[in-house]
């Protein structure tokens, strides 16, 4: 291998890495002497964030991250759920982040544990009253905000949407140099990376230089929609539903709502149809609120969906504001998560980009954020923490890589059995007791016989 510092191109538009300003909080930052990133983060979503935070709360701070999206704040149609931080995974990156303090005292919703199980026909089948299991719920974008606060903003970069990855031709890496070239979709590339870590989600870019599995589709199609204050369901929702969740279950079908941290819900109608279902039953190219107008009748016209629904759960398909969101859930085979450490030196995956699940355990974005954790862990027990990153021996690099994808398939694949298992329960004939099961020992719960509707 040849000697060569560690150096960070981008080429075919020039950029500089002095000023950059901030598109939303619109400050700019001029940046001190600092040495040129060597790992390279590819996307900002939770598990990226956390690992960013946790290199900065080490002392590693040569990174980059880069991500698609324009801003912090993601569009109208990309604004996101509520997620609940399990106390070992999610509660503890935030602890090792330094930001559970903030979490717990300004942002995490104690009370959101509130669960409401019942049957289509509006009989309740549980209502846990009680915390179930100490998993506060956090808006996704509060999550980002705690995050992105914590890392200094000139090591995220915007609207860099990376369109592949690949390994220069020539055979052997430079030191400081994994041999990676990133392009993205703007024309520009980027290299000189001793790391780059694809969290890039489910539909990740860097995935095909470890694997070639990809995600395929799980037969579940979500439609995400909104009861605001002012909807006419607003009051039943708050009924049912108060400040935490609920799943209504029907014969191969769902309907999922939430609170969010402004006090409105979000509906999830859960169905069991084929992946082109939304382009079927809506005109092909309809803008999203027309596409929203053809959709509704159809789900409430057939007792294959909502028609024979009882009335007020009914209503939340009646009201719920547009656009609709179309959502069809795909998840990662658990056989195919995994690669030998010599297939891409320098190279690794966290997250949804990893070992994509369904979202039946609500548990994908603790399994990504304990990703960062143990990548951050095994990067500094095997390659030192204040270390420039350009400097480090490749074979500590690879020991802690390997390390830390031994614990991360485990975890992954895991993730992927339950999730699984979970949704052919909640979207099986007799869906109401086997869900019921999988919440024993969740915490008390006071299950009544026939709830007035
Ligand atoms: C409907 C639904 C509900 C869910 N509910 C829950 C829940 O209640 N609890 C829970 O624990 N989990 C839930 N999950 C799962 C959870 O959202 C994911 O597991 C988690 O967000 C994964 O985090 P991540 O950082 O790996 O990836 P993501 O959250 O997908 O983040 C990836 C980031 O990379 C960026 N990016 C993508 N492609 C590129 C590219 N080419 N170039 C640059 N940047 C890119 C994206 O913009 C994004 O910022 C749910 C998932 C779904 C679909």
């Amino acid at each position: 291998m040849s000697e060569s510092p560690s150096v960070y191109l981008i080429t075919h538009s020039i950029q500089s890495f002095e000023h950059i300003s901030h598109p939303i909080r619109n400050c700019t930052t001029k940046r001190t002497m600092e040495a040129p990133p060597s790992i390279a983060i590819i996307g900002g979503g939770p598990s990226g964030l956390v690992l960013a935070r946790l290199l900065e709360v080490n002392g590693i701070t040569d990174y980059v991250v880069f991500e698609r999206d324009q801003f912090s704040t993601p569009g109208p149609n990309r604004q996101g759920g509520t997620l609940d931080l399990q106390k070992d995974s999610g509660q503890e990156a935030l602890k090792r982040a330094g930001l559970f303090e903030k979490f717990s005292n300004e942002l995490a919703r104690w009370d959101a544990a509130y669960f409401h199980l019942l049957e289509s026909t509006g009989k309740t089948i549980a209502n846990f009253n009680h915390k179930l299991g100490d998993r506060p719920e956090i808006d996704r974008l509060q999550l980002r905000d705690l995050l992105l606060e914590s890392i200094p903003q000139h090591k995220i970069r915007w609207e860099h949407s990376v369109k592949f990855v690949e390994r220069k031709a020539g055979g052997e890496n430079t030191v400081g140099d994994n041999g990676c070239i990133i392009h993205f979709t703007n024309g520009s590339s980027a290299t000189g990376f001793r790391l780059v870590v694809g969290a890039d989600g489910a539909w990740s870019k860097v995935r095909p230089l470890l694997t070639s599995a990809s995600p395929e589709y799980s037969g579940i199609f979500f439609i995400e929609a909104k009861i605001s204050h002012n909807n006419p369901s607003y009051p039943v929702a708050h009924e049912l539903v108060g400040p935490g969740n609920m799943l209504v279950l029907g014969n191969q079908k769902m309907m999922a709502v939430q609170q969010l941290s402004d006090g409105h819900y979000r509906v999830y109608f859960a169905l069991s149809v084929p992946e082109d279902f939304y382009k079927r039953v809506t005109s092909v190219d309809a803008d999203p609120s027309k596409a929203t107008e053809e959709m509704r009748p159809h789900l409430l016209s057939t007792n294959e969906f909502f028609a024979d629904w009882t009335p007020n759960v009914k209503a939340f398909v009646e009201n719920a504001e547009g656009p609709f969101r179309p959502w069809p859930l795909y998840f990662i085979d658990q056989e195919t998560v995994g690669w030998d450490r010599g297939v891409a030196p320098g190279v690794t995956l966290m997250g949804d980009a990893a070992h994509a699940s369904t979202p039946f355990v609500g548990e994908g974005v603790n399994c990504s954020m304990h990703d960062a954790v143990m990548l951050a862990e095994f990067l500094v027990s095997h390659c030192g923490s204040n270390a420039t990153f350009a400097h480090v021996e490749e074979v500590n690099l690879e020991a802690a890589l390997a390390a830390y994808e031994k614990n991360m398939f485990n975890r992954g694949q895991d993730l992927i059995r339950r999730s699984c298992e979970s949704g052919r329960r909640m979207f099986s004939d007799n869906a109401g007791p086997l869900v019921l099961q999988m919440f024993s020992g969740y915490g008390e719960s006071e299950t009544v016989e026939s709830a007035a509707l």
